[in-house]
């Protein structure tokens, strides 16, 4: 078998290179066509989504208001993010309706399916029907827009746009499933946004936090499911967030689990106690008797519990006691020790040290815990820790002023997020190395080495995948984008090929920080052929890019030839869902998959002007380049017809382009997304060329030679 793979090139001295920038997007590249990005309609109503593990909140943003007004749903600001399969109504409950139905019946409640998103299973059950946690999203997303002033938006507009936000450390898969779930919720999807940067936003709306010029803030939230840390720097209104930390596996449902535990060893009767495993129904009641006990000791010393049929069935198995606060504490303690060591972590990406963090916003329902805000005062002693923002609130209330930005409703706010992993792809140092690896995989395979690629497909059979997917797991990463870097991110690196007259190079892309392609998440791979011939160490250039929505875009090239392809993967499943390959003589034609549906770049600041006047500022050399690049779209769209391909792609592209030039005029550093949606131009014009010249040269051929 030929194991086709990089090897990663000693640093060139101008071989790398870094870009990334400020703060419009370029796109909502969806993960399929399905979520593709819908340029909003002028007059849409910012709507702020933070689409919790425990709780979701909807806030909706008017200018001129001091602050986003919060949804009601039931009379609740807080929304449960759960969801239950009524048998006698044949349809999903959710929200405050399901939550009554699990103080009675836990056992057949879904919740906390966030944790889990981006994985595609349908691994949470409720009365027999399964759901996978993008399943149980839509539907809470379903419910959250069945709210009247959202049903209102719809029938206005033809649709609800929103910005939801996502923990920090949500990977590329979970990204891409909460915009499918939304997508599937009738929601187009502005932007994804981290919670705890939306957070920081929401906090700049307070009157004294206006007027203060600079301060470098710390965003703590810490919630039902998952905790995240960032810091970020703050100058008048511009954001930069400088760093992020998090764990999306811990959170307030932690302690009460904890808790849970101590609670049911003094359940009687002992017999009982002792075989109740987690996913009992005993030990989900346990679970919210703890969560009770957990909150009303935030005012008292000690909680007396007494509940006799814990398990519904007369069973006899009851509960009498009493949790001291300090028991509470110990049980949180180690939970609160994590999110310490996290925060450290955050400090020293940002290199920054305590003193010089102003104030530490609290966010999430679990920073209500006094042992929390201790913490972080004897951490930040000299920083003020603020709780004025509702901490369950605070995150919606952030993503409606962000969906204002994006709308050009609140257009002097800018804000700079981070990624949280690092990207890379899978190289291999050697031929040495791979033989190896591949004889270690062989002996788990059972096939004695060296085997013929047709011999191993026919001992392997079905097999033959696992062990590629195995072999693959064994390449060390390369890291290209590393984490923290501000997004968007664009960032290329040189590699080189090593066989003579080798065909390809299997692109493997991984994020996370780990060593091996087998630690990470794989975001996905494919093969990128080789012009021929081509020598041992030929150079290739890997480019990376993160969009503003922390989503992964793949370029690769094949320096000194015209040999590039770009792909676009679902990193839900590790599938190629767009990829072409680009390149002069070499168009490929056949546009694999949904790659169109990521035609529509940002055209965020909805309701300018599109049509407008010739561009001339200051980038010098580049002005007859854009107005020639402009000139000839424009003419491509005069020429074309209605049905003609790639019309409405172009016309989107050259909307978007225009409106990032309009926007870099005004002093928006969008160099980044100016390139972009440049290269989309240009390659999809010269592709409509290519186009056009064979249908010519058919017409001739066919006048030549008349078919009889
Ligand atoms: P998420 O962002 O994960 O949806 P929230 O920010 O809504 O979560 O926080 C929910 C968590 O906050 C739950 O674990 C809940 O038990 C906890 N919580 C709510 N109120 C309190 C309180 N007064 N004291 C301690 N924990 C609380
Ligand atoms: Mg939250």
């Amino acid at each position: 078998m030929t194991v086709i793979q990089f090897r990663k090139r000693p640093p060139v001295g101008s071989g790398t290179t870094t870009s990334s920038s400020g703060s419009s997007p370029f796109g909502t590249a969806a993960a399929n066509g399905e979520g593709a990005f819908v340029a909003p309609p002028p007059g849409v109503c910012a709507v702020g989504i933070d689409l919790g593990t425990t709780n979701s909140v909807v806030s909706v943003y008017t200018p001129g208001e001091p602050e986003p007004e919060t949804l009601l749903y039931d009379d609740l600001q807080l929304v449960p993010s759960l969801l239950y399969f009524d048998e006698h109504l044949g349809h999903e409950v959710v929200g405050a309706k399901a939550a009554k139905v699990l103080s009675e019946k836990p056992a057949t409640v879904i919740r906390g399916t966030k944790r889990s998103m981006g994985s595609i299973a349908p691994s949470f059950f409720s009365n027999e029907q399964a759901y996978s946690p993008e399943d149980a999203a839509t539907y809470v997303l379903k419910h959250l827009a069945s709210h009247p002033v959202l049903v209102q938006q719809k029938e206005l507009h033809g649709g609800i746009w929103a910005v939801i936000t996502v923990p920090a450390h949500f990977d590329d898969a979970a990204r891409r499933a909460t915009i499918q779930a939304a997508a599937r919720a009738g929601i187009y999807v502005l932007r994804i946004v981290n919670e705890p940067t939306a957070a920081a936003l929401a906090y700049s709306m307070l009157p004294d936090v206006r007027h203060t010029d600079h301060e470098t803030v710390g965003v703590f939230d810490f919630g039902g499911g998952t905790f995240d840390v960032s810091l970020v720097e703050r100058q008048g209104l511009v954001f930069n967030v400088l760093s992020s930390e998090g764990d999306i596996f811990l959170g307030g449902d932690d302690i009460d689990i904890a808790l849970a535990d101590k609670l049911l060893q003094k359940v009687e009767p002992v017999f009982t106690a002792k075989r109740t495993r987690h996913d009992s129904p005993l030990f989900k009641k346990l679970v919210t008797i703890a969560e009770d006990a957990k909150i009303a000791l935030e005012g008292r010393g000690s909680f007396s519990i007494s509940k006799s049929d814990l398990d519904g069935n007369g069973g006899g198995v009851s509960l009498n006691t009493t949790v001291l606060r300090d028991e509470l504490e110990s049980v949180a303690e180690p939970f609160v020790g994590r999110t310490l060591e996290l925060t450290e972590r955050a400090m020293h990406a940002a290199k920054r040290r305590a003193h010089q963090v102003s104030r530490i916003l609290l966010v999430g329902g679990s920073t209500r815990l006094s042992i929390v805000r201790k913490m972080l005062e004897s951490y930040f002693p000299q920083s003020q820790i603020d709780a004025r923002l509702e901490p369950d609130l605070a995150v919606s209330w952030g993503a409606a002023v962000q969906a204002a930005i994006i709308l050009g409703i609140e257009p002097d706010t800018i804000l700079v997020d981070v990624c949280s992993h690092s990207l890379g792809i899978g190289v291999a140092d050697d031929p040495n190395t791979i033989n190896q690896n591949y004889k270690k995989v062989a002996r788990k395979f059972g096939v004695l080495h060296p085997a013929s690629d047709v011999d191993l497909e026919q001992i392997l059979g079905e097999r033959i995948h696992d062990f590629n997917t195995e072999l693959q797991n064994t390449l060390r990463v390369a890291p290209i984008i590393h984490r923290n870097s501000p997004l968007p991110a664009r960032r290329s690196e040189f590699f080189n090929t090593l066989y003579q007259n080798q065909i390809a190079v299997q692109v493997v892309v991984v994020q996370g920080e780990q060593q091996t392609v087998g630690e990470n998440r794989l975001i996905g791979s494919f093969l990128f052929e080789l012009e021929q011939p081509c020598p041992k160490g030929a150079r290739c250039e890997i480019q990376l890019t993160y969009d503003a929505n922390g989503m992964v875009h793949v370029l690769a090239k094949q320096l000194e030839t015209s040999n590039e392809a770009e792909a676009q993967f679902d990193s839900r499943t590790g599938e190629v869902i767009g990829w072409r390959k680009l390149g002069a003589q070499s168009l490929d034609e056949s546009f694999h998959g949904a790659l169109s549906g990521t035609g529509s770049f940002s055209n965020s600041l909805g309701g300018s002007d599109s049509n407008g006047a010739e561009i001339n500022f200051d980038r010098p050399d580049a002005i007859p380049v854009l107005n020639t690049l402009i000139a000839r779209a424009r003419r491509f769209l005069t020429k074309s017809l209605d049905d003609t391909p790639n019309r409405e792609l172009v016309a989107s592209l050259l909307d978007s382009y225009e409106k990032l030039l309009a926007e870099a005029k005004l002093g928006a550093a969008n160099d980044i997304e100016i390139d972009f949606v440049e290269a989309r131009l240009i390659s999809t014009l010269d592709s409509a060329d290519h186009r056009a010249e064979l249908n010519a040269d058919h017409g001739a051929e066919n006048k030549a030679e008349p078919h009889e």
